[in-house]
């Protein structure tokens, strides 16, 4: 996995020293980030299928856009029918109705919904760094997700991020506030970590069958992913 920690610290302006001592390194990119941070305002409730009335007009493929608006279904509930974002995209809709949807785009990777590029730290994953087109980064918990049956991690317990920008002491009073609001992320992060009994490497609680890490679970005890 490629190391960005010295393109995060160029684009906060600050050292990669600093940056590594304040908050973390090294940082990869988050792979499986695609919804809100959890507890973030705005998740939008959507009805399951089959709970929608029926419209009487059946459609072969994928819907549009503007199909969608006439039948007064939310582009969001599409999901909830097996589409994937790359279906939609198959189907013809472009990179803006799938933005505008709330869909993530498919390949850009590490990007949440909200334009959040984001960032993981630590083994197994403990930290994520947001960067914004604007405002001020964020830091957040790492938390387990399965997308199907890829893993990745969603951001939760997200906080903005004191201005780094031009420190060059880790001492500095920003710093200072930074490295509390890591550590107090941290905290939180290790508590859910466990050792995995087989390899005794840490895993997140989530990721485990029998106590075992899902290495070891396809390994010893014949589960598969
Ligand atoms: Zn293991």
């Amino acid at each position: 996995m490629q190391d960005r920690t010295d393109e995060i610290a160029r684009r906060l302006d600050v050292d990669p020293r600093v940056l590594a001592l304040v908050v973390g390194a090294p940082w990869r990119r988050a792979s499986g980030v695609d919804s809100e941070p959890a507890g973030a305002a705005g998740s939008a409730a959507v009805d399951p299928a089959g709970e929608r009335p029926v419209h009487g007009r059946v459609f072969v493929g994928v819907p549009s856009p503007s199909e969608l608006r006439e039948l007064d279904l939310p582009a969001d509930g599409l999901r909830h029918f097996g589409l994937t974002p790359a279906d939609l995209r198959a189907g013809g809709w472009t990179d803006a109705d799938l933005r505008s949807a709330g869909i993530p785009v498919p390949g850009a990777e590490g990007t949440g919904r909200d334009g959040v590029e984001w960032f993981v730290a630590g083994e197994p994953a403990q930290l994520m760094l947001g960067l914004r087109p604007h405002g001020a980064p964020r830091l957040a918990r790492a938390e387990p997700r399965w997308d199907g049956h890829i893993p990745g991690v969603e951001p939760v317990d997200v906080e903005d991020l004191p201005g780094l920008a031009g420190c060059t002491d880790p001492e500095a009073p920003a710093a200072l506030a930074v490295r509390e609001l890591r550590d107090g992320l941290l905290r939180r992060a290790r508590r859910r970590l466990v050792h995995c009994p087989v390899c005794l490497r840490q895993v997140h609680r989530s990721n485990t069958t029998h106590g075992a890490c899902h290495g070891c679970a396809g390994r010893w005890l014949g589960i598969v992913y």
